[in-house]
């Protein structure tokens, strides 16, 4: 690995200057801003990204303490760089995943400036390009590329109880067990965040509750080959849109422990006690759809059609992989199945803490620009947006079902990065008497030799 001691970071313009001019400005500089930076960087764009914390901030002080990597080592990376003080197979910690972003930066000089926020971006008027405003002064940028995270604003849905008596945090706030009083916990939402949290608190000795939604769960590998393969060479990665229907259905998976597969069954016969769609909270009494068993079938189904898509992928392709039938034997349906807990008095249960595991939202605020639809959704095609010059990278579903992640947004970077140097192309052609107008400029006062 890079020694990060060992590279000095490079200059920068002067941002302490009342105004500084950059082709293209990159915002935010997680997984994001570093692939847009090697990608404009390969094609001589020149560019700088300001990010208003540190590099890879979200891995840092945005995930909880014993978070590790969804995916393995070999596979959530960069192409130009390895983990190469983990086992391909290992899930790196959080922390060991911004570092690799760090070492990622410096391997090619990225011209990236931490702590500096920005503030607003606006068209300029009268002439091309943005002004952007930031924590640091003023900035005249021909184009810009928000890569602000696709998970900016926790979302807490409205029907969270006003009650003073519990605990109540987003999953982007929840750190670790110690950090709850005693008692038992409901989390709400059962994406890998949420799957996580619950089966952390419950090794921790919690009674959980876990409302489960609408997910699909990939088996954590099957017939040696982890799922993050199998969805690479059965085209998973690549579809470009979510099934209809499919839109806001989460995915669970862990790469907790070595990585296992999330099993609900598993985690309630352990104790955890499962509910439905959290539905409402009133006078102390939570409530739940009655959709939990539909729910579970659901995954069931979405981790059994991968079992079964790589089995037809290894017989049609011959392949050498040892059966694994274990992989189909299912937990029996646990009494919270049989029986559904509908409602549940939060005090009589002992619940004092909730965690909102409810996803994220966009927060695009500061870019005040025409590249949004009424909804405030970003407009635009593999991240080009619709507003000439503006750019978008690391929102789901850019291009394809990887975008958001590691792997996948280095490929969306590439494209933005290509089609801002083929714009940069055009605006380079100088018509023929342009050119004759620019040789007899500079014919016309020719360089001097300079003694050194
Ligand atoms: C709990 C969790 C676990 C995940 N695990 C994995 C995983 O294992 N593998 C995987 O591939 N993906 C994973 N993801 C998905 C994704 O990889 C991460 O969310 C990743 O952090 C996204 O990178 P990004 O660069 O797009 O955004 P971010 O990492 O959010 O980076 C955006 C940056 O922009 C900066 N910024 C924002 N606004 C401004 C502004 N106005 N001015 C300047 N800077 C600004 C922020 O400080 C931040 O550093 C996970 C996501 C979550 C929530």
């Amino acid at each position: 690995m890079t020694d990060l001691n060992q590279t000095a970071l490079p200059k920068y313009p002067d941002m302490t200057a009342k105004t500084t001019e950059i082709d293209t400005l990159v915002i935010g500089a997680g997984q994001a801003g570093v692939a847009m930076s090697e990608h404009l960087s390969k094609l001589g764009v020149p560019h700088l990204v300001l990010e208003r914390q540190r590099i890879a901030e979200a891995w840092r002080s945005g995930r909880w303490d014993s978070l590790v990597a969804n995916g393995p080592a070999w596979h959530d990376r960069f192409p130009g760089l390895e983990f190469d003080d983990l086992e391909p197979d290992a899930f790196a910690p959080k922390e060991r995943v911004a570092a690799y972003f760090e070492a990622y930066a410096r391997k090619f000089n990225a011209p990236i400036r931490t702590g500096v926020e920005v503030k607003s971006v606006v068209r300029n008027a009268d002439r091309p390009g943005f002004t952007i405003e930031t924590s640091e002064g003023v900035i005249q940028a021909n184009r810009v590329v928000a890569a602000t995270g696709p998970f900016q604003r926790p979302v807490i849905p409205p029907i969270a109880p006003q009650d003073q008596r519990l605990l109540q945090i987003h999953s982007a706030e929840y750190r670790n067990p110690q950090q709850l009083p005693e008692g038992a916990v409901l989390v709400v939402g059962a994406g890998s965040s949420g799957a996580q949290i619950a089966e952390e608190l419950q090794r921790a000795g919690k009674q959980v509750y876990l409302s489960v939604g609408a997910h699909d769960r990939p088996p954590r590998a099957y017939r040696n080959r982890d799922f993050c393969w199998w969805l690479g060479v059965l085209g998973e990665w690549d579809a470009e849109a979510a099934q209809p229907g499919k839109e806001h259905v989460t995915i669970a998976v862990s790469g907790a422990r070595g990585g296992q597969t999330v099993d609900f069954r598993r985690l309630a016969q352990q104790g955890m006690q499962l509910v439905g769609l959290t539905k409402a909270f009133k006078e102390g009494v939570v409530s739940f759809q009655p959709d939990l068993a539909a729910n579970l079938a659901r995954g069931d189904e979405n981790y059994l059609a991968l079992l079964d898509a790589a089995d037809a992928y290894i017989a049609r392709n011959g392949l050498d992989l040892p059966l694994e039938p274990e992989a189909r034997a299912t937990f029996p349906d646990p009494e919270c199945l049989t029986t559904p807990i509908l409602e549940l008095d939060l005090a009589e249960a002992g619940i004092r803490s909730i965690i909102w595991a409810t996803g994220f939202a966009v927060d695009y605020s500061w870019l005040q620009v025409d590249a949004f639809d009424a909804k405030g959704k970003p407009q635009h095609q593999r991240g080009v947006s619709s507003e000439p010059g503006v750019y978008f990278v690391g929102l789901p579903w850019l291009s394809r079902r990887g975008s958001s992640f590691i792997w996948g947004v280095w490929h969306d970077a590439k494209h933005v990065a290509g089609h801002i140097a083929t714009q940069r192309t055009y605006l380079a052609y100088r018509d023929p008497a342009q050119r004759q107008a620019e040789t007899d400029a500079s014919n016309a006062s020719p360089i001097q030799p300079v003694s050194i």
